[in-house]
């Protein structure tokens, strides 16, 4: 299986390479040359053999022991339950190690490299807030890695930026930038194409190897629900995990239906609605960061599987000159887009919680927002991508009327559900990282991480 650039110049490369450099010299991003199609009937009894079979059609040629003993002691402790209650069905990735569905990938990552040979690497990261702790998290003090993570000063909750900023290892860096998410994004960009073949790689979903060891996900709720016909309502941001959704119905799993559902954000939904891509507009702030993008970088995936190379460059090239593109809405049939206001997100996290007991974070709102608008089908589920502990005022705010400081909302989520290790102690830990700086600074700032000027 090789691995080759959604912009069509740049050669095929292996798992291992594609992992390693995340982004393409040609500026675009990596893709599984075919996708391989599997009997969604086959024998798994746990999600590790689930995945197993997964990453093992990707990369047949990691030795299978090897990735088998990995993802066996990966899950063991991270339990990807699907959930149902008497106010929908949801597929809970929030139980790893920093409380958000990133880390379903992102502790693999680290264990990919060693199967595939290790050495030394780099990673840079922009995030929206989940992102930047997860791959923080997993690679600590990992040797022959480090990781430097760049987040939007004002554009993460308060719990998010905290964990961040409290992050533990000897390899790691966590920086501030004034700016947006896409600011972040566009720096991360620009500094893995400079350094392209020189070890520096990236934690985002622009990395294959993310993308990826999200797919089995979606297997795992066919295979816990007795592989019925599904659809699935994903909260979305850079459009990375429901992506994923799109590579398993490809690979053969039954899915009915992919909603991908935004915020008041909504370029997306009209995207998917109309084929027309405009980030001509004001970044609006919401109560789930995690979707408060712009310019969705797994999109050119996308248009890659259904435009080809040429035109894919054709739309990146006018997004970045004019500000927006139009595709032929028809090859998005697979995908539904609906968005939910932050008033509505406000009820459902209330409604939930009246009608199930069931709490949600602020994005998995989002999600049930949308599935209440449909009508709430019984075959659909819900992906829950973050802890609720990780917003604990807006959650408050939903179910009180009542706006509070950090730590008295986490006192009071504390007396409804038991809290989630990763936001355990939070407020008591030592902050170690408190630097803010400009976008234009972001070269400089990774240059001094690398170790001197070069
Ligand atoms: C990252 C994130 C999303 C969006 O996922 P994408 O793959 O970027 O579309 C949704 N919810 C939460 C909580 C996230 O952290």
């Amino acid at each position: 299986m090789k691995f080759i650039s959604t912009r069509g110049s740049g050669g095929a490369v292996d798992f291992a390479k594609a992992m390693k450099r995340a982004m393409a010299s040609d500026g675009g991003l990596f893709v599984p040359e075919k996708l391989p199609v599997l009997d969604p009937k086959r024998a798994a009894d746990s999600y590790w053999e689930t995945a197993l079979g997964v990453l093992r059609a990707f990369v047949p040629e990691l030795e299978e022991a090897g990735l088998a003993g990995a993802l066996h002691e990966n899950y063991r402790a991270f339990p990807i339950p699907v959930v149902q209650t008497d106010a929908g069905t949801f597929l809970e990735l929030f139980h790893g190690p920093t409380g958000a569905f990133k880390d379903v990938a992102l502790t693999m990552l680290p264990r990919l490299e060693a199967l595939t040979g290790g050495g030394e690497t780099v990673y840079v990261t922009a995030t929206s807030g989940d992102t930047g702790k997860a791959a923080l998290e997993a690679f600590r003090n990992q040797p022959g890695t480090r990781i430097m993570v760049f987040y939007p000063e004002e554009g993460v909750s308060h719990l998010q930026k905290l964990q961040m900023q409290t992050q533990l290892g000897d390899n790691v860096s966590v920086v501030a930038i004034r700016g947006n998410f896409d600011d972040a994004q566009r720096g991360v960009k620009a500094i893995l194409q400079e350094f392209s073949g020189q070890g520096v790689s990236s934690c985002n979903s622009i990395n294959i190897a993310r993308l990826l060891t999200q797919i089995p996900y979606y297997f795992e709720a066919s295979r816990q629900l007795g592989q019925r016909d599904l659809s699935f309502l994903v909260p979305t941001g850079n459009f990375g995990d429901i992506l994923a959704g799109w590579y398993a119905k490809a690979m053969g799993l039954p899915v009915k239906r992919l909603i991908a559902v935004t915020n008041d954000n909504r370029v997306l939904e009209e995207f998917l609605r109309t084929g027309r891509y405009d980030r001509r507009r004001p970044l609006v702030k919401t109560s789930s960061p995690s979707m408060d993008i712009l310019v969705s970088s797994n999109v050119e995936r996308l248009l890659f599987h259904c435009f080809g190379p040429q035109e894919t460059r054709r739309f990146m090239d006018e997004l970045r000159d004019q500000g927006f593109y139009q595709a032929d809405p028809a090859a998005f049939r697979d995908f539904d887009a609906q968005s939910a206001s932050e008033e509505e997100v406000q009820r459902a996290i209330r409604t939930v919680y009246e009608e199930a007991g069931y709490l949600m974070d602020p994005h998995t709102a989002c999600a049930w927002a949308a599935w209440d608008q449909l009508g709430r089908p019984a075959d659909h589920v819900i992906l829950a991508t973050a802890s609720p502990f990780k917003f604990p005022a807006v959650i408050q705010e939903a179910l009180t009327g009542q706006r509070q400081e950090e730590r008295e909302a986490l006192a009071y989520l504390s007396s409804l559900a038991p809290v989630h290790p990763a936001l355990a102690g939070i407020l008591e830990r030592p902050v170690r990282f408190d630097r803010t700086i400009d976008p234009q600074e972001m070269r400089e700032e990774f240059l001094r991480f690398m170790g001197g000027v070069r």
